[in-house]
């Protein structure tokens, strides 16, 4: 007999020992700020409603089956809740520990490729290459092109949002790059999986701020992806040994800080020491390695950035990545690094913090919400009248380039460390520092 979708993520052994559970009063001041509550005004699609759910099935009152599964996925991971919340529930802690209860759901074919995704391809570098390399040989062959018109619906949005493949993938040619001028400190850079193939400029932008900031920058070779799609996305056995990796890449080469420009890997690794809080090995190494991590704008602004002097003649909104918003709560100092480029005007947008609808892989398994926050948020860069958009996080850059070609408007879409090195490279005497 064929099981059932229910019968399959079905578990009688269920585990979910999640103190900050019971620190929820239900209160429901977390509702409004909840952007899947804020659309279809569900209880159950609300972060009360969603803890609430975790609570039932932790007492043993409901089974985890697919109902409680799609609730639970619609959820973006975004945490905006958190911040709203004043009892400080960590409503992501519980939402990772009932989807590592789950495990991945939908389709056999679905389960199938995200096993593969996050246990073999995010894990490999050589192999997130290989399959990088075959997506810019699909699109410079124009096949995408031809495939596009043969394609059902969903798949022909799929299709449309594979991000463009440059020709260059960041391969650091050494694993130590000296500051320049006087040396303030010693940090690591995370070159991340999806930064590295995509956005190898922003990663050599981010180390050009870095080293102009008086940073001697440590590169580990053996440094692998975070781990951060894994632990959202419920598949915590992989996430553990990516997270011991890295900590045993960086650990060791005293550092003052470890750098990251991504706000979803950011915030995966400043928790860390959660994630292998029962790792009797790793447990006191990983919350050490968890307080050294710094996203690249906290890190310059508490540095002390040098101010650039070359001018960027732009007037940009500014997006606050989720995870850097509410995972780390960083919102001021990306700003205050813009404000202090030359030539720069910041305009401030409408709910600048609400999920552009990216959320890691969201967008692919659950596009029909992410395409309607997407909608809001290009509205909402539109009322700006803004020119271009900055947003430090691969996922919302992807996400909102996608969103200038299918809703408009026609913005650019900038990383922070972009337009900083932009302004420092501009500035004639920036050698000389
Ligand atoms: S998560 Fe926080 S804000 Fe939301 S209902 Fe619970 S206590 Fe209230
Ligand atoms: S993480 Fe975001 S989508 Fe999920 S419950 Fe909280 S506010 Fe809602």
């Amino acid at each position: 007999m064929t099981p059932t979708a229910d019968s399959l993520i079905s578990t009688p052994n269920v585990t979910l020992d999640i103190p900050e559970l019971y620190q929820c009063v239900h209160c429901g001041l977390c509702l409004n700020a909840c952007p899947t509550y804020r659309a279809l005004h569900i209880e159950s699609e609300s972060p009360r409603g969603r803890i609430h759910l975790v609570r039932a099935a932790a007492e043993g009152r409901i089974e985890l089956n697919e109902r409680f599964a799609d609730h639970l996925n619609l959820c973006l991971m975004c945490r905006a809740c958190e911040t709203a919340c004043p009892s400080g529930v960590k409503y992501g802690r519980i939402a990772e520990a009932a989807r590592a209860e789950l495990g991945p759901s939908g389709s056999t074919l679905a389960r199938a490729a995200a096993n593969f995704a996050f246990k073999s391809l995010l894990p490999s570098p050589a192999r997130l290459r290989l399959l990088a390399r075959l997506l810019r040989l699909y699109q410079q062959s124009r096949l995408d092109r031809v495939v596009q018109k043969f394609l059902p619906a969903r798949l022909r949005e799929m299709n449309a949002m594979l991000p463009v493949v440059p020709g260059k993938f960041f391969t650091p040619r050494a694993e130590l790059f000296p500051a320049i001028g006087e040396m303030r400190a010693r940090v690591g850079m995370l070159s991340g999986c999806v930064m590295s193939v995509l956005f190898a400029d922003i990663n050599e932008a981010t180390l050009n701020v870095l080293r102009r900031n008086g940073c001697e920058v440590v590169l580990p070779k053996s440094q692998i992806c975070c781990g951060a799609l894994n632990v959202h996305n419920g598949e915590t056995t992989t996430a553990k040994k990516m997270a011991r990796q890295n900590i045993d890449a960086f650990l060791d080469a005293k550092l003052d800080a470890v750098v990251v420009n991504a706000a979803g890997c950011g915030a995966a690794m400043k928790e860390y020491g959660h994630l292998l809080g029962d790792d009797p090995d790793y447990a006191e190494k990983a919350e050490e390695f968890s307080r050294l991590v710094k996203d690249a704008g906290e890190f310059l602004v508490a540095l002390g950035a040098i101010a650039p002097r070359g001018r960027v003649e732009l007037t940009v909104a500014y997006q606050d990545p989720c995870h850097l918003a509410h995972g780390q709560k960083v919102t001021a100092q990306p700003r205050a690094l813009l404000k202090s480029i030359p030539g720069l005007r910041v305009i401030e947008m409408n709910g600048s913090d609400r999920c552009c609808g990216s959320a890691g892989i969201y967008n692919l398994t659950q596009p029909e919400m992410s395409q309607e926050l997407l909608r809001e948020k290009m509205a909402s860069i539109a009322e700006t009248g803004a020119a271009a958009v900055v947003a430090p996080n691969p996922g919302c850059m992807l996400q909102l380039r996608y969103g200038t070609k299918r809703y408009g408007p026609p913005v650019q879409v900038f990383h922070l460390m972009d337009l900083l090195e932009r302004a420092y490279a501009t500035d004639k005497n920036s050698s000389s520092r």
